[in-house]
Order: C-alpha cells, then sequence, then structure tokens
C-alpha cells in the first residue's frame, strides 16, 4: 500500500502537481499573513506632482560630477507638474525637472535657497547668458510665455514647459529637441554633449521611477511553466555575428545602441510585430549607414527561420514611435504613455509590405510563433498585447506587417493555447 502512495506521489511529482523533493516550498503557500501593524500601503502618485525620491542623487554627471538632492528638485513642486500641464507634452514633467538637475542641480538662486534678488540668480555662459533654474537665455526666450518672468522660479518652469514642449513638437521626440534645440553645442567643462546630456537624463529618470510604486500585472496566461509549444529556432545574436549580415562591428554597436537606456524605467508589455522592406542583411545596412535613420528592433525573423536577436530587451527598440492616427488595439500600450517603444518588444521580419496574402515562410513563421510565445510566457504577457505596427500608424504604416501575416500568427498562438 505504501509503495502505491509512494509511487503516486512520485507520479504527481513528475507531472508537477506536487513540489520536487529538493524543490523549495512556493512562497506563496508559507508566507503568514501580513501582520495589520507593519503592512502600510504605498502610496499612489498624486497626479498634481512627481514623486521624488529623497536625497543624495544617485546618477552622476559625464564626467562623473555629484548633482546634488532630490529635495532641491522636490520643493519646487507643484510648479513644475503645472507648468508641463500648461505647456503639454506627452512625456511629463519629470523630464523637465530632469533637465534642470543636469542645468542647476533645481537651483535658481546662487544661494540655494527657493526666493532671492536678479543678482543671485544662476548665471551661466553666453550672451545673452543663460540663467536660471534651466538655464533660459533670457535674453532670447524671456517672452515666450505671455506675462511670465524668466527672472523667477516659476516664469522658468513655465517658459521651459513651453519651449520644451514646442521643440519636441518641431523635431519628433525629446531626444532630438534636446539635441537640435535645448541643448545643441558641446560644453567640454561638464562633459555635456547632446548625446551625454541625453543619456544623464534618461538615467535620471530611471532613478525616480525605480522608486515608484510599481502596478501589479493582472493578466495571467499561459498557467505558469507552461513550456513553449513552439520548436526554439536558431537564434544569432548581433553582438557576435554582425559578418553574416555584411556590417561592421561598430556598425553592429551602432545599431544595438539605438534604444532607450534601460526603457526610461518603463518594462516590456507589448509585442509589436513588423515587416522588413527587403532582408535582414539590407535592412541592417540601412539602419547603419543610411543617412540620419534611428532604427532598430528587438529581434529579426529570417526567412530561413532563424531569429537575430539585435536589442537587449532590458532596453526599448527604436521601432515603432511613430503614433499616427492609431486603432483601439494599441489603446493599451499608447495610454502607458510616453513613447511606445518604451514598452515594447519588436520583431521586424524579413518581407516586404503591401503583400496581401501570408508572406512568410512556414520556417518564418514558426519561428516567430516561438518567439512570441517565448516573450508571452516570460512576460506574463496575454494574446491581446500582441499587436500590429499597423494598429500604431495607420498613416504610413498599415501594411506592417500585412493583415493576413498579423492574423496568421495571431492565429497560431490561439490554437497553442494561448489567449
Ligand atoms: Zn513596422
Amino acid at each position: 500500500m505504501t509503495a502505491i502512495i509512494d509511487a503516486l506521489i512520485a507520479l504527481f511529482r513528475a507531472l508537477g502537481f506536487l513540489p520536487k523533493e529538493d524543490a523549495p516550498t512556493p512562497t506563496t503557500t508559507t508566507t503568514p499573513p501580513p501582520s495589520p501593524t507593519t503592512t502600510t500601503t504605498p502610496p499612489p502618485v498624486p497626479a498634481d506632482r512627481i514623486l521624488f525620491p529623497r536625497g543624495p542623487i544617485k546618477t552622476r554627471g559625464p564626467k562623473g560630477q555629484d548633482l546634488g538632492n532630490w529635495d532641491n528638485l522636490a520643493r519646487w513642486e507643484p510648479q513644475i507638474t503645472n507648468a508641463v500641464k500648461e505647456f503639454g507634452n506627452a512625456y511629463g514633467p519629470l523630464l523637465l525637472a530632469c533637465f534642470s538637475v543636469v542645468e542647476t542641480g533645481g537651483n535658481h538662486y546662487t544661494t540655494g535657497k527657493m526666493t532671492g534678488t536678479p543678482s543671485q540668480v544662476v548665471k551661466g555662459g553666453g550672451n545673452p547668458p543663460s540663467l536660471g533654474l534651466l538655464q533660459i537665455v533670457c535674453g532670447y526666450h524671456g517672452n515666450a510665455v505671455p506675462g511670465a518672468d524668466c527672472m523667477t522660479p516659476e516664469g522658468q518652469w513655465r517658459i521651459g514647459a513651453k519651449l520644451l514642449t514646442q521643440w519636441i513638437r518641431e523635431q519628433g521626440n525629446w531626444e532630438a529637441a534636446l539635441a537640435n534645440r535645448w541643448h545643441p553645442g558641446t560644453d567640454p567643462g561638464s562633459g555635456y554633449t547632446p548625446q551625454a546630456y541625453i543619456e544623464t537624463v534618461r538615467k535620471l529618470i530611471a532613478e525616480v521611477k525605480a522608486t515608484w510604486p510599481q502596478t501589479p500585472t493582472t493578466t495571467t496566461t499561459p498557467p505558469p511553466g507552461k513550456g513553449n509549444p513552439f520548436t526554439k529556432p536558431i537564434i544569432y545574436d548581433l553582438r557576435n555575428d554582425f559578418g553574416m549580415y555584411g556590417i561592421s562591428s561598430a556598425e553592429a554597436s551602432k545599431i544595438i545602441n539605438s534604444r532607450f537606456e534601460n526603457r526610461d524605467g518603463a518594462a516590456p508589455r507589448y509585442i509589436v510585430n513588423h515587416i522588413q522592406d527587403g532582408t535582414t542583411p539590407g535592412s541592417l545596412q540601412w539602419w547603419a549607414r543610411g543617412a540620419g535613420v534611428q532604427a532598430s528592433s528587438t529581434v529579426m525573423a529570417n526567412r530561413d527561420g532563424s531569429i537575430l536577436r539585435i536589442v537587449p530587451e532590458q532596453h526599448g527598440p527604436w521601432t515603432n514611435g511613430d503614433t499616427c492616427n492609431p486603432t483601439p488595439k494599441s489603446a493599451g500600450l499608447l495610454a502607458l504613455g510616453g513613447n511606445p517603444n518604451r514598452w515594447s518588444l519588436t520583431l521586424e521580419a524579413e518581407g516586404k509590405p503591401g503583400v496581401s496574402a501570408v508572406s512568410y515562410t512556414e520556417a518564418q513563421l514558426r519561428a516567430i510563433c516561438w518567439q512570441f510565445a517565448d516573450w508571452m510566457i516570460r512576460y506574463n504577457l496575454p494574446l491581446a498585447n500582441v499587436i500590429s505596427h499597423a494598429s500604431i500608424n495607420t498613416c504610413s504604416r498599415s501594411q506592417c506587417p500585412g493583415e493576413q501575416n498579423m492574423l496568421r500568427v495571431l492565429d497560431e498562438l490561439k490554437r497553442a493555447g494561448f489567449a
């Protein structure tokens, strides 16, 4: 009798119904209920102000310089948030706040106080000079907002918010606005090239967001422990395999680094399916060598059924930041805010847009399904979060990756049990 029970226990263990003998006991069954005296629900991020961390800023400047203390920024709320609300941009008030960290460490007066005289306003270089919290050239931009005084903290936030919004609209995204309008020059003393400025701001944003309460993921498919039902394809990685695609190591690095570093504090929440306009070598050569081209992807799916990894998943690729007349399918992604690439895992399949039938090879289709299944399992994403580039941009990408291709992939995933 004992032997039969032992055999049943062994069988249940093998099937995964019981923990393996050497497996750690799942914490969910042993965690005692939280004691009411120790539980504290983290406060929600207030909508009317940035929730700053307290104390020293951990991120350093390009030359390792200390950037001061978050408390110097926190004291200007709700002025920062109100100013950005007044002029509106998709990136939110934290971006402008981080510009001020780089410019002055959140100081308007040389005394470090919140009030002072015009002669105490922090003065930078140039003629006319840059001034105040955001180092605005008041001599040029002082009248950008009627009624705002460039020499006061409130005026700085309002004028800065207006200029930034205007330049983002003109340049397409905040990085281009910064590089071409806000900080086009290089400051050899501090080491702030436009690129170093952008990278510092990204790190600052990530530092702040890491302290915010995380919204729990509520989606669950497929059941935990489920294996990928598709066969794992051959996987290449651009870091090592660039030679196969006719590009140099330096060109591969350029593409791999075309990304939102650490997703600017965001996370992979959507899978966006794309079609190239040609082959993977051709696309990579264009991304590396095309004048002014700024593009990358998480992976490529080749017609021979192999996958090429490009941008590591912890970083946001530059594949689908071009929102234009989106469809409801991408509403969830766009509602997450900011550049949609920050929330996207992207796949670019070899092929051509504008084909009305399924254009994938059989091997390619299976590789795409394996990749999407892998992401859905590892990031706990439902099938509704697998979307087409076309759903983000119907203006110029309505054929990406092609309706029949998209339907076929979704159908295969559905048949494999994903919902
Ligand atoms: Zn696309």
